[in-house]
Parts: structure tokens; C-alpha cells; sequence
């Protein structure tokens, strides 16, 4: 999209059917290999039987979510994404999913733990109310997955979030994210946790450092050769050492792990971005 395009300008370019109808179409025929369109090919797809007035509607989405190339017509870069968004958001109705009991006990309490989703918010809580994992996730995209998969999903997809902050980006608008760190008492110990905000979108998201682990690519390794997969685990179980975390330094702010994989010791420690600062095997 261009940049002389404001957001509000262009959702007033796609607030007429005509113009939903020509993307659905473009979709349509990217799916079936189809695209580019010409001309007349997209017009007899749409619909729209007035040339001059498909012609008008068709000229508002070029050169913003309708790209125009020598062999006719498909989606810009722009057009896929808000395409993709209204797929994976499409609202179905009253979606609801669960609860569903899932494996593990609460870290807090040990009680048993269930899964729910219900319009767009997906929880995994124990019978005490606590909630270990809350999330949003796209309605459209929730209808055709079993609770298993969602909840794969969505743990995969933060797991990718969380490492696009540390790197010091947002995943929805690749905008600059400022980080923060807080320590929570939890229960009999503590508990420490990243705050990201999105200086672009306004973006917000907190995790605890622990998540932080399962995408740095040592301590990954460092497990996996142990028969353990951490980069899967989901956000709700633990590391055996990850609650005891250290804040070693404020500033900078440097936060150690001493993890433990059965008789194997792995020392991480984090910086204030959540990447890894360094890692050393204790003797
Ligand atoms: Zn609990
Ligand atoms: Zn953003």
C-alpha cells in the first residue's frame, strides 16, 4: 500500500460490495491457480454485468489491494493480508469449544487443568480459576480445529510472537517493541515476567521470562539431545529450574535460569529483551 494511504482511507476503499466482491473473486482464483485475472476473466467472476461501473470499483482497489501487472490482475501484499485476517477472523457464530481436560496439573495449586474457548478467548485453567495460558485466536480459523490443535497452534504462534519481540519487533505490524520486566510474587515464590508493547499498533503482551526458553536456540538443543522437546512444550508446563529464576543484574537487566534435564545442568541467562545473553554448562 501506498504510503500517502491512511488506514481510514483504506478501509473506506473496500466499504462497498462491489469491491468485497472483486477481492473475494481474486481470492477465488488464487486458490484455484488461477491469478493474474484479465480484465474481463475478473469481471465475469464478480459478477458485475455494467462494465463502466466495474471498471469504477476496480480502479478504487488498484495500487492498494489489487495489484495490476502486464498479465492482469491479482492481490497486492496488502490485499492478501487483510484477505487472510477476514478468513482466519470470519465471525461463525457463537464458537465454543470445550472445556476439555488437558494433561498436566496447575503449577500453582496442582489441581487438574481444562481447556476452553469461547468467541475468540482461549483459556487453560485449573479447577481453582487460575489461568495458566489466556490467549485470543481468530474465530474463522478456531471453527475447523479440534481443541488439540488449537491449542497447538496458538502456543506455536506465541512461541513465534514472543520471538519476533525479542528481536525487537511486533508480529502483526512489524512496528518497534519496547520491552519491560517485572517480577510478580506467586504464590510462595516469584515470578518473573517480559511486558511488550508495540510502539506502532499499541500491541501489548506479557509472558513469563520461562517462554523465552523454548525458542533460544541452546537451551532448545540442550533439551532436544536430552529426548526432551521444550520447543513444543506448551507455555502452561515447566522446566524443572525455571521458577527459580535470578535477576543477576538490574542494569542491564540479565535474568538466570539454572535448568536441569535429569542429571544435566544447564545455566541461561536472559537479557532485558528476553534473548539469550549467554549459556554455560556448571561443572
Ligand atoms: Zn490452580
Ligand atoms: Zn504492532
Amino acid at each position: 500500500m501506498s504510503e500517502s494511504v491512511t488506514p481510514a482511507a483504506a478501509f473506506e476503499l473496500l466499504a462497498a460490495e462491489p469491491r468485497m466482491d472483486i477481492m473475494q473473486a481474486l481470492v477465488d482464483a488464487r486458490r484455484e491457480g488461477e491469478t493474474p485475472l484479465s480484465f474481463s476473466a475478473l469481471r465475469r467472476r464478480t459478477g458485475i454485468d455494467d462494465s463502466g461501473r466495474f471498471n469504477y470499483h476496480l480502479g478504487k482497489l488498484v495500487d492498494t489491494f489489487v495489484e495490476k501487472g502486464a498479465d492482469g490482475y491479482g492481490l497486492s501484499y496488502a490485499g492478501s493480508a487483510i484477505v487472510a485476517a477476514v478468513i482466519a477472523g470470519a465471525y461463525t457464530g457463537s464458537e465454543r469449544k470445550g472445556p476439555v481436560d488437558v494433561e498436566g496439573a496447575c503449577e500453582l495449586c496442582g489441581a487438574d487443568l481444562a481447556a476452553e474457548y469461547v468467541d475468540g478467548d482461549l483459556s487453560v485453567r485449573c479447577e481453582n480459576d487460575h489461568g495458566l495460558f489466556v490467549t485470543r485466536f481468530p474465530p474463522g480459523a478456531a471453527a475447523s480445529m479440534e481443541m488439540e490443535t488449537l491449542l497447538e497452534v496458538s502456543t506455536l504462534r506465541i512461541y513465534q510472537r514472543l520471538e519476533l519481540a525479542a528481536t525487537g519487533r511486533c508480529a502483526e505490524c512489524f512496528g518497534p517493541v519496547e520491552t519491560n520486566q517485572t517480577t510478580q510474587p506467586l504464590e510462595d515464590s516469584e515470578m518473573h515476567v517480559y511486558r511488550m508493547e508495540c510502539t506502532r499498533c499499541g500491541g501489548e503482551w506479557r509472558a513469563s521470562a520461562g517462554s523465552f526458553l523454548t525458542f533460544a536456540p541452546e537451551v532448545v538443543s540442550f533439551f532436544r539431545r536430552r529426548g526432551v522437546d521444550i520447543h513444543h512444550a506448551p507455555p502452561w508446563t515447566l522446566i524443572e529450574g525455571e521458577r527459580e529464576a535470578t535477576v543477576v543484574s538490574e542494569e542491564p537487566y540479565r535474568l538466570q535460569f539454572d535448568l536441569a534435564a535429569g542429571d544435566d545442568r544447564i545455566r541461561v541467562v536472559l537479557d532485558e529483551t528476553g534473548q539469550v545473553a549467554e549459556t554455560a554448562i556448571p561443572d
